[in-house]
């Protein structure tokens, strides 16, 4: 006898996460399926949830309205799992030219930004770990310990029975006309949350992905402060414990999940011009940004098979997106609610060809 569930996800990054946790408080029966994070970028991001621009100064799509939801959001999320993860840290953009302190300035009267940023600039002498900058503070920014969040969720997951560890075997799926069959399960909705991992995903490898890979190194250091995630060409992000996420690189061409002896060199010297203090290099990842060529992530059903959709692309802001258009993505399916434009997968139906096999 199958077991009837609504919701079959497949992954668990912060697509699959969030999605399962606002279904499972809203009642719905739900089982999330993934092969232990093996290809996550969720798991390697800095976390960084920034309204703006920092190198032009403008503010990102939609930032006010996401802000708004993301606090309470991840705060609910944090108290269910008895667990800390969402870090309110200020982002101090280091400057050191004449130009920069001006643009700052002109900008910082700009409507849509001037929430973010004030045209005041501290004095950073009392940080000697620094070298020589001024500091401009961004308001209203955020880091998220990705790791603990996937970890703590999937132990949570596990407790009550609702995770399957493996990889989706496409094989094992057979589709009815309003529902889907996988192994022992008959699920209404089936939902895949895979990352970059859906370009070899058989229903929706015809949406025009544009990967990015990026690294990272972890540094340790005593002489190093916590009291910002201070940024200019790389960001220096405090963990906690002396330990700082430095980052990260934007890669268009490999798309391994192979770190790499260019990147850490050129993390380091960007970093060395920012700091003159003795750290030690602890570790470098590497991950795939999963992002869509238009730069919007995509959600949406497939073209043909109704009952079986997508949530993907959120590309190098998926923490402070992924909240908000996750619940706007539970109101279309459940309520025929339309998406934003914007991320509709629509967008992108074109590109299907219906002679395909799926
Ligand atoms: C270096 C780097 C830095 C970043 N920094 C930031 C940042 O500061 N702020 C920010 O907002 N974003 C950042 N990002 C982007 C962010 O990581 C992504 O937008 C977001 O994590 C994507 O989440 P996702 O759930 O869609 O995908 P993923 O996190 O990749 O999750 C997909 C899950 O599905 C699993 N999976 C895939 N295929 C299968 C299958 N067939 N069967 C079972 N399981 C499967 C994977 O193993 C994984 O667990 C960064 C990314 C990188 C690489």
């Amino acid at each position: 006898m199958k077991q009837e569930i609504d919701y079959l996800i497949v992954g668990q990054g912060i697509a699959g996460t969030l999605l399962s946790y606002q279904l499972i408080n809203k009642g719905y029966k739900v089982r999330v399926i993934d092969d232990n994070h093996e290809s996550s970028s969720t798991i390697v991001a800095a976390g960084l949830i920034n309204p703006l621009v920092l190198k032009r100064l403008t503010k990102t799509w939609r930032a006010e309205e996401f802000l708004a939801y993301n606090e309470l959001h991840y705060h609910q999320l944090e108290k269910h799992l008895a667990t800390k993860f969402y870090h309110k840290t200020p982002i101090l953009k280091l400057i050191n030219s004449e130009d920069e302190i001006k643009y700052w300035k002109h900008r910082s009267t700009n409507e849509e930004v001037k929430a973010y940023i004030s045209d005041h600039f501290l004095d950073l002498s009392e940080y000697s770990f620094l070298k020589k900058f001024k500091g401009a503070l961004v308001n209203n920014t955020a880091w998220i310990d990705t790791t603990v969040l996937l970890k703590a969720y999937q132990k949570n997951l596990i407790k009550d029975h609702l995770l399957i560890k493996e990889s989706f075997n496409f094989n094992q799926l057979t589709i009815q006309e309003k529902t889907v069959e996988y192994n022992n399960f008959v699920a209404k909705h089936l939902i895949f949350c895979q990352g970059f991992k859906s370009n070899n995903n058989p229903f929706f490898d015809w949406i025009p992905l544009s990967l990015v890979k990026g690294e990272l190194i972890t540094i340790h250091s005593n002489e190093m402060s916590d009291d910002y995630i201070f940024n200019k060409k790389v960001f220096i992000l405090p963990l906690g414990n002396n330990y700082y996420k430095i980052g990260s690189t934007y890669d268009w061409g490999d798309l391994s999940l192979n770190t790499t002896k260019d990147k850490k060199e050129s993390l380091l010297n960007d970093l060395n011009e920012l700091i003159q203090c003795k750290y030690t290099v602890i570790e470098q990842t590497a991950g795939i940004r999963p992002a869509v060529k238009d730069r919007r992530p995509v959600f949406g059903s497939h073209p043909i098979h109704r009952n079986i959709s997508i949530v993907n692309g959120l590309g190098s802001r998926g923490l402070m997106m992924a909240p908000k258009l996750i619940e706007e993505f539970i109101d279309f399916q459940e309520n025929g609610t339309a998406m934003d434009k914007e991320v509709d997968l629509k967008r992108y139906y074109s590109e299907f060809k219906p002679d395909s096999a799926y």
